[in-house]
């Protein structure tokens, strides 16, 4: 069972007391409420996974309490609490109520404690699958987004937060800049050497780009070999810049393969930074990159290019 708190929220004392007793006895750690709006702030304030809730409560009843906490969960998509309402009241019209307003079981008033101690044990099954349910789910998410062999973000990803981060710069008048880069020579890595001297080409690459980033920074494998780096808040000189120390970084490194060949691998890199209102849209820079990164190939590759215009601006400026 989840270690977190159960939740109570019982006006009687003595009927609260009794609860707290059997809770505690069977190890729990118990957050305790005397009415529906002290049990919704404590909720708010804590992650319960069970509360065990009073029907009849000064301000806010129980049902009242559930359809709250129902709406809050779907507001800020949170895994639902499993909800036990505590009731004297045993017409099927009230139990449909109950259940209506999002409670998940019932126990009878005065309650037993063999039956609470089964209703929790089925609280505990719920929670426990819905728990592995989301667990499932965040790995799921995190495989769709990232590039299997380097543990980059794939290009999927890179697109989700460029948009993000291209809407807060432009908000915020700030530039947005990206880097594409580019193995140079890749496809005779895999000719001479085979995939598997590919794949460790790719991997130390990975980990050269992301060495050389700044915080805030972030690096996408954009295509097989080819690798696009945003730099959100970077004008165009600070891009040059970080570019050209990845540029520096892989160039110096040898990647050392399984046959004990020491691989020199260098890369071309394209740099461009959108600011101002009438600034180019993702995709206009995402072309920009591209294009510088084509001047870079061209100039004769392990080497860095800026756009300024569409025509290529000559030496890099640094
Ligand atoms: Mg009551």
């Amino acid at each position: 069972m989840s270690k977190r708190p159960i939740l109570i929220a019982e006006d009687d004392a003595v009927s609260r007391r009794v609860l707290i007793e059997a809770l505690e006895q069977a190890g729990h750690q118990v957050l305790v409420a005397e009415d529906g709006e002290q049990a919704l702030k404590l909720y708010q304030q804590s992650e319960v996974s069970v509360i065990i809730t009073d029907w009849m409560m000064p301000r806010l009843n129980g049902p009242g309490l559930c359809k709250l906490i129902r709406q809050a969960e779907s507001e800020n998509g949170s895994s639902p609490a499993y909800i036990i309402l505590l009731t004297s009241m045993d017409r099927s019209e009230d139990l449909a109520l109950g259940v209506e307003m999002g409670a998940n079981d019932f126990i009878r008033k005065p309650f037993d404690n063999l039956e609470l101690k089964a209703r929790l044990c089925n609280a505990s099954r719920i929670i426990d699958l819905q728990e592995e349910l989301l667990k499932k789910k965040d790995e799921a998410q995190h495989l769709a987004m990232t590039d299997s062999l380097t543990g980059l973000r794939n290009r999927r990803a890179m697109l989700d937060s460029l948009h993000l981060d291209e809407d807060r710069t432009r908000r915020e008048r700030q530039p947005l800049g990206l880097v594409m880069v580019d193995l140079d020579g890749f496809k005779a890595v895999n000719d001479s050497y085979g995939h598997a001297a590919g794949d460790q080409v790719l991997m130390s690459a990975a980990d050269c780009l992301r060495a050389c980033v700044r915080g805030g920074d972030y690096v996408g494998r954009w295509g097989g070999e080819e690798f696009l780096i945003a730099l959100p808040g970077a004008d165009i000189i600070q891009c040059a810049e970080v570019a050209d120390r990845c540029r520096r970084l892989l160039s110096n490194q040898r990647v050392r393969l399984d046959n004990g060949f020491a691989l020199r691998v260098t890369a071309s890199f394209g740099a461009t930074s959108g600011e101002g209102v009438d600034r180019p849209d993702l995709f206009q820079l995402i072309e920009q990159a591209d294009r510088a990164l084509y001047w870079a190939k061209e100039g004769g590759r392990d080497r860095v290019k800026i756009y300024v215009g569409s025509v290529d601006s000559g030496p890099k400026p640094l």
